[in-house]
């Protein structure tokens, strides 16, 4: 009877600690950090797209991945191939380190991406693996055949990723992530609508100046750049650097301008009104469709 006794008081007890290990195990899931993961279909379009995001998540500890879904190894005037694709591997890599995030890039040549079933596969086991909580990609309608694609793989998978018999070598997700669009300048059939905006004037000198390692694209003007930019002569240099520099700027400036309204709902008009560069998304109507708390809870930036 002692023992018995004994006994139920380990079960009790066991008890009592599983089920305080458990609340300490959700209560440390509710504090785990936020997976994001985004697709650019060339080694600087996250970085241009979400840079600024992705410093500011990162600076709160959550995980943030760049992936771009080609080499880059057509994306120069004078160099391609092999050498350009390791080139501009690198160039993203030294932005996620300064970023403070990942980066990887995709085997797969520039200018030839396509919507097959076997990257559809690779996109939904990269989201996957990442766990993620956000996924951002180009809009399946954008000017470039490999954002267009990208863009539609990626929507291709803001559902397959929570099945489990879809590329069953990789576990699905528990629940299906939040997927949002980057903005861009096309009207047809539907221009970008914005949902969310953030503020990113506290780390946009973080961002120009990871930009600046990706020399090829901006200092010398990528795919449709010439030996015009290039010189030796080092005020020329600067000059071009501060060109480049101001360039990309403007087009967070210019976010601003256009995205005002946005930023007034999430900020209010007071703080909107003093924001200067701007990062803005649209929400997939494919993914999980998160609710306006859901939504401060990914983008820990908001004003309460
Ligand atoms: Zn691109």
């Amino acid at each position: 009877m002692k023992v018995n006794n004994c006994r139920a008081l380990s079960v009790a007890l066991a008890i009592a600690i599983l089920s305080s290990a458990g609340l300490a195990i959700s209560r440390a899931a509710d504090e785990a950090p936020l997976n994001i993961i985004c697709f650019g279909a060339h080694p600087d379009d996250c970085e241009l797209q979400a840079g600024g995001v992705a410093a500011l998540w990162a600076a709160k500890g959550h995980k943030v991945k760049f992936v771009s879904t080609t080499n880059g190894d057509i994306g120069h005037w004078r160099e391609a191939g092999g050498p350009l694709a390791r080139r501009r591997k690198a160039e993203v890599g030294a932005v996620a380190k300064a970023l403070g995030i990942t980066s990887e890039v995709l085997d797969i040549h520039d200018g030839e991406l396509l919507p097959t079933l076997d990257n559809r596969r690779t996109i939904a086991r990269l989201i996957r693996e990442w766990n993620a909580d956000i996924v951002m990609s180009h809009r399946p309608n954008d000017y470039h055949p490999d954002h267009r694609y990208t863009g539609v793989l990626v929507q291709d998978v803001a559902y397959m990723v929570a099945v489990p018999f879809f590329a069953p070598d990789t576990p699905p997700l528990k629940k299906n992530p939040v997927f949002l669009f980057y903005p861009d300048s096309f009207q047809k059939p539907t221009p970008f609508k914005p949902d969310i905006a953030v503020a990113i004037d506290s780390v946009m000198d973080k961002k120009l100046d990871a930009l600046a390692l990706i020399e090829s694209q901006f200092y010398e003007g990528g795919a449709l750049g010439s030996a015009d930019l290039i010189s030796t002569d080092p005020a020329k240099i600067e000059e071009r650097r501060k060109l480049v520099r101001a360039g990309l700027s403007g087009r967070n400036r210019g976010n601003s301008q256009k995205f005002r309204d946005v930023l007034t709902e999430w900020y209010g008009k007071e703080q909107a009104d003093k924001v200067q560069y701007t990062e803005a998304f649209e929400i997939c109507e494919y993914g999980r469709k998160p609710s306006k708390e859901d939504i401060k809870r990914l983008f820990p930036f908001f004003p309460e």
